[in-house]
């Protein structure tokens, strides 16, 4: 490797430094499962791969189980049994990546470039013990280094880990995003290119909104509250093991061969903040309502407590004074959707301890969100958004905010008006200085 090309990773787009005829030297390259869905698209993407890439490169490629696999896969679970260990989940779902990396050693095979398979534990992925969800806890890629330094082109199973006792697990859907960023910031590698069925990141979910913008250009903590918000292009920890490592990650389209968007501290094109960035929606979401809890403290504790060894994550929280003569509250809050069935199971438990007057469970809900850096201080986002809604005839139940974003709980069935809406609001035709 050449001492200076890290430095052409000013803005890390490989194709700018090709054109600039240098050599990268370290890229990892992850493909969705939408890029990877048949023996015609895996060869694509060993073409792909080596079109990109000097002979002298090293390359690692991570993948995702073709096209539907992983959710096939959960069906399957399903018709055995309603409540499947998570274990055993991760045991089956592991299958779906290991399937494709199988498949594209031997297209790179088949295309005479030495190449290698590894699953993620081989590829010294450790994570912890929580099952679905397992978190990266260390990294140990002698292995694909190994492999790299003889010439080959490393293939890892993405979205898996294993425990230290030697269990397998998976790291929650998109997984595959976060073992190449993880891997790239381990190895040092000069950039992470995510490649995907679109062609960058959006300013809203382009299949919903027409008119949504590619950005050149977003910085790691917008995309992380766009990405936590629902914005399901990258997953949250990914953009997290990023900003962690430093690593700039290249969204771009596997069928495209043009830039996509940088993600990266901050801005090289301009240096000024944007007001709003994004707007987002999150379908997989679910809404419990506690009624009538008993207000005294030490309740909310026990409820978010139990959650919380549950491995669930509570995202907005609501408690409204029912009836101050009483001294009850009712207190909302919202999940992921699959974790309803155990939040339940632990709201009710309490429920009974407690006497609360009810729990209702709804699943008919979405989040719709905006982001940018830029709206701490203006209180005229808040105040655009909901009119938006309103003007659009759509009810907010809850609304929750961070100091870079706005969210609104409304009604699954209207989401993609809602996202429309706002959308329009904040981005019109005629301007783009959210640009
Ligand atoms: P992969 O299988 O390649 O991991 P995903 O389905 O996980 O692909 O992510 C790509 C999808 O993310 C796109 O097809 C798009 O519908 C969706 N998406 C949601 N929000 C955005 C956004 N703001 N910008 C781009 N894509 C988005
Ligand atoms: N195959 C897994 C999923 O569908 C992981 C991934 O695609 O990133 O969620
Ligand atoms: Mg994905």
């Amino acid at each position: 490797m050449f001492p200076g090309e890290r430095i052409c990773f000013h803005i890390a787009a490989a194709w700018v430094v090709r054109k600039e005829g240098m050599r990268l030297a370290f890229i990892v390259k992850k493909f969705g499962g939408s890029s990877v869905a048949t023996p015609a698209k895996i060869m694509a993407v060993a073409r792909r791969v080596l079109e990109d890439t000097a002979a002298d490169d090293r390359v690692v490629v991570v993948v995702s189980a073709m096209g539907d696999t992983t959710d096939e896969l959960i069906a399957l679970a399903k018709a055995v049994t309603g409540n499947p260990h998570g274990r055993e989940m991760d045991m089956l779902l592991a299958t779906g990546e290991q399937v494709t990396v199988a498949l594209l050693a031997m297209a790179f095979t088949s295309l005479g470039r030495k190449a290698v398979s590894l699953t993620g534990f081989q590829a010294g992925i450790m994570t912890n013990g929580a099952h679905n969800k397992a978190k990266i806890a260390g990294i140990a890629p002698e292995r694909v280094l190994r492999e790299l330094d003889r010439g080959k082109i490393v293939i890892v199973a993405g979205f898996q880990g294993m425990t230290k006792s030697g269990d397998i697990t998976t790291l929650g859907r998109g997984g595959s995003d976060t073992t190449a960023v993880a891997l790239a910031g381990a190895m040092k590698a000069d950039v992470c290119e995510i490649f995907t069925d679109v062609d960058g990141v959006y300013s809203a979910d382009p299949r919903l909104v027409k008119t949504a913008r590619r950005m050149r250009e977003i910085t790691y903590n917008e995309m992380l509250e766009m990405a936590r918000l629902g914005a399901v292009v990258m997953q949250p920890r990914a953009v997290e093991m990023g900003k962690r490592h430093g690593v700039p990650i290249h969204v771009r389209s596997t069928f495209i061969q043009l830039p996509g968007t940088i993600i990266r501290e901050g801005y090289t094109v301009e240096e000024r903040e944007f007001i709003v960035r994004g707007v987002t929606h999150d379908t997989n979401v679910a809404k419990i309502a506690v009624l009538g809890v008993p207000d005294r403290p030490g309740v909310a504790y026990r409820i978010f407590s139990e959650l919380a060894e549950a491995n669930i994550d509570v995202d907005m929280i609501v408690q409204s004074i029912r009836n101050a003569d009483k001294n009850i509250n009712d207190i909302v809050f919202t999940i992921a959707k699959p974790d309803l069935p155990v939040a339940r199971a632990i709201v009710d438990k309490l429920g009974q301890e407690m006497s609360f007057i009810g729990v209702i469970a709804e699943e008919n809900v979405a989040k719709v969100s905006v982001v940018g850096a830029g709206m701490y201080g203006s209180p005229g986002i808040a105040a655009a958004m909901f009119g938006a809604l309103g003007e659009a005839g759509i009810n907010i139940e809850v609304i929750s905010t961070s100091e870079i974003s706005i969210s609104c709980l409304i009604s699954a069935e209207k989401v993609q008006d809602a996202v429309t809406a706002i959308h329009n609001r904040f981005f019109r035709e005629d301007d783009d200085s959210n640009l």
